[in-house]
């Protein structure tokens, strides 16, 4: 399976390939604009000619998106939910003109108004995104997540239930993130605790919707839907969760990445793609 960790953009999409190429990624994640602002300059050609040489060049594959932070598709607030649309479509649009095959996102929050309520705005959402980009060939992918505050996706049964309801299902896939799923209160420690949170995986979302996996350990614990990413190893995942995904046939093919917190030199990347890759029999 091709191993990597989200790069930073910085300087320009490109140079998040080569980030990833000098510290040995076979595959990255990457924001498709900054990531704590609304707005973004409009990708220019040769930015993403760029881009595409430098993939190209290294090999690294796939390179796929995850969307800003600001994006709230379960917002109850009209102007903000309005507002998350336009912005996740102009992600989607960067995402075709340079050739990345997924988008990452989280589903969103309620705020308050209720999981049922947060559910259809975000189906709401994502049928006019899949539909105004029709024929574009990105798929979007719902992470899971660790339901800190209100957010949305903390339960397998709500990504069943968005893929279930929407009038793209096609378009839709998942990405599942082990601290998360962890802090959400699906175990992994155990190979019977693992086989079982697979089990009920397959069951209500299919295990042929699981598209791309995030690295992460867990600084909170089982069920504290606590959102802190750890080092791997380091946190109350410990390695045996990481040891059963990089040998399971089923995610053979399924680009991994780290999302651990890491500083300029990227030598947490480094040190956790070793620990990640001792781990393959
Ligand atoms: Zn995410
Ligand atoms: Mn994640
Ligand atoms: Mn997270």
């Amino acid at each position: 399976m091709p191993l990597g960790a989200h790069m930073s953009i910085a300087g320009g999409m490109d140079k998040a390939i080569l980030r990833g190429q000098s510290i040995g990624c076979e595959t990255i994640q990457v924001f498709t604009k900054s990531s704590n602002r609304w707005r973004a300059k409009p990708l220019v050609s040769e930015e993403i000619a760029r881009f595409k040489q430098a993939r190209e060049e290294s090999g690294i594959n796939p390179v796929f998106g995850h969307t800003s932070y600001l994006i709230n598709l379960g917002s109850p607030d009209e102007d903000l939910w309005q507002k998350s649309v336009d912005s996740f479509l102009v992600e989607m649009e960067r995402c075709a003109a340079l050739g990345l095959p997924y988008l990452v996102m989280h589903p969103g929050a309620h705020m308050g108004a209720g999981e049922d309520v947060g559910l259809r705005r975000i189906g709401r959402a994502l049928d006019e995104i899949l539909a105004r980009t029709e024929g574009s060939g990105v798929i979007i992918l719902l992470e899971t997540t660790a339901g800190q505050g209100s957010n949305i996706g903390y339960r397998f049964e709500h990504l069943a239930r968005l893929i279930e309801e929407s009038a793209y299902p096609d378009r839709l896939g998942v990405c599942f993130d082990t601290c998360h799923a962890f802090a959400a209160g699906y175990d992994l420690r155990t190979p019977e605790a693992f086989h079982r949170t697979f089990e009920e995986f397959d069951a209500l979302i299919g295990i042929d919707r699981l598209k791309a996996i995030h690295l992460n350990d867990s600084r909170g614990d089982l069920g504290s839907r606590i959102d802190r990413h750890e080092h791997i190893g380091l946190g109350k995942l410990g390695l045996e969760p990481f040891r059963l995904l990089l040998n399971d046939p089923r995610f053979r093919n399924l680009p991994m990445v780290l999302e651990t917190p890491k500083g300029p030199d990227m030598k947490e990347d480094v040190m956790n793609l070793a620990t990640l890759r001792s781990l393959i029999e």
